[in-house]
């Protein structure tokens, strides 16, 4: 339920969230530039009683919110969400570039990634150290010691760095490196995860299912917000379809349907959607063109070297090229890097 107040005073939306905690659900205050809201969050079986919250002073209205997802959607929270993470801003009229190579390799290949992405105009260094492979004789990830390389890696070009966990009992230790989680496609229903992530106190960065709908990725989103961490950043990164000539299939309609449920930043990693680095390009800029707020983009100093990805990563030249040829859609989305 949505408790809209026509009143700003403190003690009139205290009073208000005491009564919603009472009645056990969760109070969530939003203070919009054009109204107040608080959102009741928690068994719908109950919300009946939340109906009475009516007759509060400073309430205006109690109103259903209609969308299973609740903190995700735009019902509760109709303005856009921005979060800024180190000296990177996520949503809002700034367009974020994440990019860095699939798997970290070693100290020197992420020291070069991270000086040649930056170089470049991106905002945020990528790198797995755990990573989520096919198969099980595939290289792993450095792990820890794959944490510590991106830590000075992004420190020293002077960069938040994003990284994937993979169960919840990494998340401490990946917490403690990173500047933002990253939650995998294959771990998009991994309802544990999703709960730890939840409780972290970093920004999460969860890509969509490849088997997903647009409407299990909100509610997904939603396990994260409903353990209290708001800070969820959504991904678009391709799904299973019978085609075969692209990795996943790019599913650019993902994006205006998620901007307009949802106020969390949309995202789209264009080199996963398709498996080709030749494909990244004209896929970033329709990502652009779609309304989406930034990318994520698999960049290796030496593709042809990449222990994992290599066929989706641009070289460092051509990544620069990719970035000047965002510009125009970007002006025109009224976006700036
Ligand atoms: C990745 O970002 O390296 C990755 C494994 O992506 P996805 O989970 O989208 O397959
Ligand atoms: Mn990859």
């Amino acid at each position: 339920m949505i408790i809209v107040m026509a009143s700003r005073k403190r003690e009139d939306i205290d009073r208000v969230i005491e009564r919603i905690q009472e009645f056990g659900y969760q109070a969530h205050l939003i203070e919009g530039v054009e109204r107040t809201v608080i959102g009741a969050v928690g068994d719908e079986r109950g919300k009946d009683r939340l109906q009475s919250l009516e007759s509060l002073p400073g309430v205006e209205s109690v109103v259903r919110i209609l969308k299973p997802f609740k903190l995700a959607g735009r019902e509760l929270r109709s303005e856009d969400s921005v979060y800024q993470v180190g000296n990177a801003q996520i949503g809002g009229p700034r367009f974020c570039v994440m990019a860095g190579p699939c798997s970290v390799e070693s100290r020197e290949q992420i020291f070069e990634a991270a000086r040649c992405v930056k170089e470049a105009g991106a905002s945020v260094l990528r790198g797995g150290a755990f990573k989520p492979r096919t198969s099980p004789y595939s290289f792993q990830g450095l792990e820890e010691e794959g944490l510590r390389f991106l830590h000075d890696a992004s420190r020293e070009a002077d960069m938040p760095f994003i990284t994937e966990v993979m169960n919840p009992e990494q998340v401490r230790v990946v917490e403690e490196y990173a500047d933002i989680l990253q939650i995998g496609a294959r771990n998009m229903q991994n309802y544990g995860l999703l709960k730890a992530v939840g409780k972290a106190g970093k920004p999460v960065f969860l890509k969509r299912g490849m088997m997903s709908t647009i409407n299990e990725l909100l509610m997904s989103a939603e396990y994260i917000m409903s353990e209290g961490n708001n800070q969820v950043i959504l991904c678009e990164r391709g799904i299973r379809t019978f085609e075969t000539e692209t990795r996943n299939t790019l599913d650019i309609s993902a994006v205006p349907v998620l901007k307009k449920y949802s106020h969390l930043p949309v995202f789209v990693d264009p080199s996963h959607a398709t498996g080709h680095w030749h494909l990244v390009a004209p896929m970033a800029r329709a990502a652009v063109a779609a309304g989406a707020d930034g990318l994520m983009i698999e960049v290796h100093p030496r593709p042809a070297e990449a222990f994992s990805d290599g066929a989706q990563s641009l070289k460092p030249t051509k990544f620069k090229k990719v970035m000047a040829e965002l510009q125009p859609f970007l002006a025109a989305m009224g976006k700036t890097l």
